[in-house]
């Protein structure tokens, strides 16, 4: 369950943010996920609303934003966006991330990953005692 441990990552993050700057509460938090992040956007949510469970982020909205994954070209030297894959085939590079995708520029496979695998917080909302 890699989104669970992202997700509680996630929380002990926010949490820290939050107590820091003397919040009562976290209203809504912003995350990025890359493409290649391995992440299942529903998954990641459920995991979120468990994880912060009995924390400052409990009852937190969600905001998550996709970023598009890039590639390397060893071959032309190419360097950007792939050309779009079909979902299942993305589901199965778990193991290995080199060489999977084609250049779309001189068709060659032999490419690296060189973006989007990351998840981060982007933003965080939070909310003060108001007395
Ligand atoms: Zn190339």
């Amino acid at each position: 369950m890699h989104e669970f441990s992202t997700a509680v990552g996630v929380v002990e993050t926010i949490t820290e943010v939050a107590q820091k700057n003397n919040a009562t509460k976290i209203k809504k938090v912003e995350l990025v996920v890359g493409e290649f992040s391995m992440l299942n956007n529903d998954q990641l949510r459920f995991s979120f609303e468990i994880a912060s469970e009995g924390t400052l982020a409990e009852g937190a909205s969600l905001i998550i934003e996709g970023q598009s994954g890039e590639i390397a070209c060893q071959e032309c030297g190419y360097k950007g966006l792939i050309e779009k894959q079909s979902e299942k085939e993305v589901d199965h590079f778990i193991v290995d991330l080199t060489n999977i995708f084609e250049c779309p520029k001189c068709h060659s496979n032999k490419t690296k990953i060189s973006g989007g695998r990351d998840i981060y917080v982007k933003n965080i909302e939070i909310e003060f005692e108001s007395s």
